[in-house]
């Protein structure tokens, strides 16, 4: 599974930048050299960096002209898009205007937190008596008596 990283995703701080599987269009990668964070992307000299090509850029102007996003996606965000269209990617993005058009488009996308939401699990605890719900682990249900189960909270 490839990903492509927009510059909402990276300012986020939530994603590990060096991973393997994620690829960033050229004009992320600028847009971020001029901010704060250009250190961090100039500590790191393994990141996969691409241009998306005329042809998918194109495709992705053409589709947003006619759903009326394309005048509020920046150049930057057309290349995520088409970078994502022409790789079979899935895009991380916190931009709405982006996810957008990925839907539209039927393309897979997801928010910046997706590695959050990976590895944390939130248990809740329910009574097997009266069936109250315990945020922290408690054994006995101090009102009724009786033994309380775990569940993930959805
Ligand atoms: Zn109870």
């Amino acid at each position: 599974m490839l990903y492509i990283i927009d510059t909402s995703a990276i300012l986020s701080g939530k994603i590990n930048i060096t991973s393997d599987n994620y690829i960033f269009p050229d004009s992320v990668i600028s847009e971020i050299r001029k901010g704060n964070l250009k250190t961090i992307i100039d500590s790191v000299d393994s990141i996969r960096i691409e241009m998306p090509e005329n042809e998918y850029i194109e495709k992705v102007v053409t589709f947003a002209k006619k759903t009326g996003d394309y005048y509020v996606l920046s150049r930057t965000d057309i290349d995520v898009i088409a970078l994502a269209l022409q790789l079979n990617a899935t895009i991380i993005t916190d931009d709405y205007a982006i996810q957008n058009v990925a839907k539209l488009m039927g393309l897979e996308y997801s928010g910046a937190g997706i590695d959050a939401i990976k590895k944390e699990i939130k248990w809740k605890y329910r009574c097997t008596g009266c069936h109250k719900i315990y945020r922290d682990y408690i054994e006995i249900c101090p009102i009724c008596g009786h033994k309380t189960k775990r569940y993930i909270k959805k």
